[in-house]
């Protein structure tokens, strides 16, 4: 039951219509029996800054930022975390009395869905991630930020991945690191121990996709991640499967930046299981 203390978690973006944390940070809040509960603010474009100015107003005690204010939510906030500096964009604030600070829980999302999920140590590893967009961006800070001792970064728009890379190489000029175009990915394949394919292809409701790596190219010490979790086995995951290769889908990197989210905002992490089998049942 809500009373005047009830306090209030949320989620902003434009449109908000796919978004699964109201129905994962409600569901622990339930469990843990907390006098919360967590929305949903479509905010418009035009009213973002009124919109971070109403979570002070209103003691908003933390929100969610996901597309597209991850970015233009900064310039708003009175402090950013290191970790959310180097991502450049911000996906959790904690609001204390009134002073909003930044985070990006993609990182340990990213980190926790190949180490934990995966059962893969990052460090000393060298790796390929194909495209360079938003999710990308988090990826690159994850692997450097844990060790990765090389990293090739593809896209259809090489100076998108150029841009990309170039950042990383600034915050982490002892990693040996390279970009290029899609079509260069059959000889860096070989030498890589694992492929994180931040594109979209694949997911619903194009599942059927061709995947951006030719299905003989695979190899069978490779970790092939997909961060689409909706199917559950995209093509390239159904290919690298089938090539022996060990696969693993995004859905781990979802809970698992709602889970740092939630525990920043009160200290307690959900359990992980109970949020899969949410969104199991929910995709
Ligand atoms: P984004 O910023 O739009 O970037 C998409 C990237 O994919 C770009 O590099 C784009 O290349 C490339 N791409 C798109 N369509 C392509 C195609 N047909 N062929 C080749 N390359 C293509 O999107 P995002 O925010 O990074 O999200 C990417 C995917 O990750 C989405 O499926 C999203 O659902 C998923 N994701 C999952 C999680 C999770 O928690 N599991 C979190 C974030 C994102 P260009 O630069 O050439 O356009």
């Amino acid at each position: 039951m809500f009373d005047v203390n009830t306090e209030l978690l949320g989620v902003i973006g434009y449109p908000l219509g796919h978004s699964l944390s109201p129905l994962l940070h409600n569901h622990a809040i339930k469990e843990l029996g907390l006098n919360m509960v967590y929305l949903g603010f479509a905010i418009k474009p035009e009213l973002l800054k009124e919109g971070v100015q109403g979570f002070r107003a209103l003691n908003i005690k933390g929100i969610n930022v996901t597309i597209p204010y991850k970015e233009k939510v900064i310039p708003f906030l009175d402090e950013v975390d290191s970790l959310a500096s180097k991502v450049g964009a911000v996906n959790t604030i904690v609001n204390k009395q009134g002073d909003l600070k930044g985070y990006n829980t993609d990182v340990i999302g990213v980190q926790r869905l190949i180490e934990d999920d995966g059962n893969f140590k990052i460090k000393g590893k060298k790796a390929l991630v194909l495209g360079a967009g938003g999710a990308s961006r988090a990826v690159g800070i994850s692997l450097c930020q844990n060790g990765i001792k090389e990293i090739y970064v593809l896209n259809r728009t090489e100076t998108k991945a150029e841009k990309l890379l170039n950042n990383w190489q600034r915050l982490y000029p002892e990693i040996k690191m390279e970009s290029g175009v899609l079509s260069l990915y059959p000889s860096i394949l070989a030498k890589v121990d694992i492929v994180i394919d931040t594109t979209p292809i694949g997911m619903a409701p194009d599942i059927e996709a061709e995947p951006i790596i030719d299905a003989k190219s695979f190899h069978s010490n490779l970790l092939v991640v997909d961060l689409v979790y909706n199917p559950t086995e995209t093509t390239i995951l159904k290919a690298a499967r089938q090539a022996g290769a060990q696969v693993l889908n995004g859905m781990g990197m979802l809970l698992y930046q709602g889970i740092e989210a939630f525990r920043l905002w009160t200290g307690i992490e959900p359990e992980v299981q109970s949020w899969r089998d949410l969104v199991e049942n929910f995709i």
